[in-house]
């Protein structure tokens, strides 16, 4: 198989993997789907549409090893010709399998759509370098000139992976693409696209060992922000906007950032506007002074707590745990107290933490007074418009903890209360509610009217939300 490949390129300075991959294939009169079937890429059908993958995740998208012993390439390279080792710096190699483009991670960080060139380095050499695809980097670093994507004469986009890149022209009209072309570009964009250029080595050369995990960072970021003042203070945040700061606030807190991390763009263009270096930043000692104030402020003012006016718990976040069996649309950082059963999550729109449900705002608001006043529950089912099942959950839900006036209580509470056992509902729990309420019924005689009550147990709700 080997064989194939018997011109054996070299990989050049700055190359990105999916440069040299096209010219192995030139070199080699071998088609990139011929390569692409070569290297078992992950797609079923190559797609050349995804090949931006190969520079981002190559361990995600193709056979590394078979790579590397049909072309020479040296292994060591795969971290410098592709985006992987600045990636790896920051999450593991398991994360990094579930990483896209989409990830908070890496999100606008490169250009993945199309290929951007510098003309006047295609004039000298024609090879893709990596950083042409980091987004806010506009310029090429040794002839100061745009970077492009556009072919200069029919003016058309240039695709990831063609193989016309290879020889230094357009994949639709076959013009040379290393004609200079001008292009303004705003003088932020331009200093910051400068100052970007001038990072990127050393952030590539970061040490991953400590100094880049993400609660350091945002620790880091927030000593930063604050003008390195050693104790922590929500108010000195001038240098950042207050969602940014909360943000950084809940990277610290929850100790498991995955879906809210830190985004590097976010990142790299707060240190430029603070005025640090990637270096400076990262050789920063944390004063444990201000380690320690931060986690007074996050214990004393946590945003993840219990906010439900009857629970026990109100105000504290130690009956909190976090649902790890499903996402919300709506809310991320879904946790449940264990003290009164409510869910709670950050509004995705609002940044806002609070009830993930409607128990407080429908339940409590509105039909416990109703249960109070002495409403039936058919009479609520008519009053409010509710469905059964709905008013079967609250109502359940308040009897069980002891919101319904004594008066009234012991229409809420089943007769077989003490019959059965949390045991006995641990062992029918589901994840799907309805295949629960089923099973209860079949199973245990429990009627749908009463289930809720049962279902309502926090050791049941801890199983149903957060298993391993
Ligand atoms: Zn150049
Ligand atoms: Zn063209
Ligand atoms: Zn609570």
């Amino acid at each position: 198989m080997g064989e194939r490949f018997s011109v054996r390129p070299k990989i050049k300075s700055g190359e990105s993997l999916t440069s040299f991959l096209l010219r192995v294939c030139i070199d080699n009169s071998v088609t990139i789907k011929e390569l692409f079937n070569e290297i078992k890429t992950s797609y079923k059908q190559p797609d050349l549409r995804n090949a931006h993958q190969i520079d981002f995740n190559p361990l995600n998208t193709i056979d590394v090893k078979l790579l590397v012993s049909l072309t020479d390439l040296d292994v060591n390279c795969l971290n410098l010709c592709t985006f992987n080792g600045l990636i790896s710096h920051f999450i593991s190699c398991d994360e990094t399998r579930r990483l896209n483009n989409s990830s908070t991670l890496i999100k606008d960080l490169f250009t993945v759509k199309k290929r951007n060139f510098c003309p006047g380095c295609l004039q000298e050499n024609i090879y893709y370098k990596l950083i042409w695809q980091v987004k806010d980097i506009l310029t090429c670093p040794s002839h100061n000139i745009p970077l492009t994507s556009l072919c200069p004469e029919c003016g058309k986009e240039q695709p990831y992976l063609h193989m016309n890149l290879a020889e230094g022209t357009c994949c639709y009209c076959c013009s040379s693409l290393t004609k200079t072309q001008n292009f303004h570009i705003n003088n932020e964009s331009l200093m910051y696209s400068q100052w970007l250029s001038n990072q990127w080595d050393d952030l590539a050369a970061l040490n991953p060992a400590t100094q880049t995990k993400q609660i350091i960072i945002a620790t880091k970021l927030l000593y930063v922000c604050g003008n390195l003042n050693k104790h922590f203070s929500i108010q000195r945040g001038d240098n950042i906007s207050r969602d940014y700061q909360f943000k950084l606030l809940r990277i610290v807190a929850n100790k498991s950032p995955d879906e809210y991390g830190i985004g590097l763009n976010i990142l790299l263009r707060t240190l430029w506007r603070l005025d640090y270096s990637i270096k400076d930043f990262f050789s920063i000692t944390i004063p444990l002074n201000f380690s320690n104030s931060l986690t007074a402020y996050l214990n004393k003012n946590s945003f993840i707590k219990c906010i439900v006016p009857w629970c026990r718990h109100r105000d504290s976040n130690e009956k909190l745990i976090r649902i790890n069996t499903f996402r919300a649309k709506t809310h991320h950082s879904l946790h449940i107290c264990l003290g009164c059963c409510i869910k709670f999550g950050v509004n995705k729109k609002r940044g806002q933490w609070e009830e993930y449900g409607d128990q407080i705002s429908i339940g409590y608001q509105t039909i416990l007074p109703l249960i109070n006043s002495g409403v039936s529950k058919l009479g609520l089912s008519k009053i409010t418009g509710l469905s059964r099942y709905k008013i079967y959950k609250l109502t359940s839900y308040f009897a069980r903890f002891g919101l319904i006036n004594n008066e009234y209580l012991s229409d809420y509470i089943p007769e077989n209360q003490d019959v059965i056992t949390t045991e006995d509902i641990l062992l029918i729990t589901n994840r799907n509610e309805t295949i629960m309420r089923d099973a209860a019924k079949n199973r245990l005689k429990i009627g749908i009217n009463n289930f809720y009550f049962f279902y309502y147990d926090p050791t049941v709700q801890e199983n149903i939300y957060n298993q391993e």
